[in-house]
């Protein structure tokens, strides 16, 4: 027990919700924040990306399949890049065939383009046009929707070392030295972080 008493701060601190499966969460709350701010204003940068995301979508990844011009390109849409897009940009953009171009936000319109592929053959695609970066939210916007109730919930934004193997992966010797069945041998745990007011 006096074992377990030393660990006790900790353990609470992480057992709050971390009882069942995946779906580990910790809260932070904002208004318990002390002097120092630091990680508060990781949080809210993490926020600002994720409150992003949640209402414009993320920024897309292109190759580039054929130069068309400086702000026109025929596009594979990244990672999967089965989908093939015209894309035309806001600004020039210098690039060669087969190159990547990152974090472009684009709308893909209901207007399409005709061009003929490398096996010769005509192919009809989509016309995506990009859009300036929808922006971030403010601090004061955060704190007020906060306080009125809001929360973002971060995915894996804080890795733990594990609490059963010690971050070794493994259970101890007497245990058989098993594989970790709380982290699955990592030795560390991720947990979500549940911002609130
Ligand atoms: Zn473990």
């Amino acid at each position: 027990m006096k074992y377990l008493a030393i660990f006790l701060p900790l353990i609470l601190q992480l057992a709050v919700h971390a009882d069942e499966g995946k779906s580990r969460v910790l809260p932070f709350k904002v208004s318990e924040v002390g002097a120092d701010k630091s990680e508060l204003m990781k949080i809210f940068t993490a926020v600002q990306i994720k409150d992003r995301e949640d209402l414009f979508g993320i920024p897309q990844t292109y190759r580039i399949i054929q130069v068309i011009g400086k702000k026109e390109f025929l596009v594979q849409v990244l990672p999967a890049g089965k989908r093939i897009l015209w894309l035309k940009t806001l600004n020039e953009i210098s690039a060669a065939d087969g190159e990547v171009i990152r974090d472009i936000y684009a709308v893909v319109s209901e207007r399409t383009r005709s061009y003929t592929n490398i096996q010769g053959a005509k192919a009809t695609v989509r016309i995506a046009e990009e859009i300036i970066p929808p922006p971030f939210m403010k601090q004061e916007a955060f704190v007020s929707l906060l306080k009125s109730g809001k929360t973002w919930t971060l995915p894996a934004f804080k890795s733990v070392s594990c609490q059963r193997c010690f971050g070794d992966g493994k259970l101890s010797v007497l245990q058989g030295s098993a594989d970790c069945p709380d982290c699955d041998r990592k030795g560390s745990t991720s947990f979500d972080l549940l911002v609130t007011w």
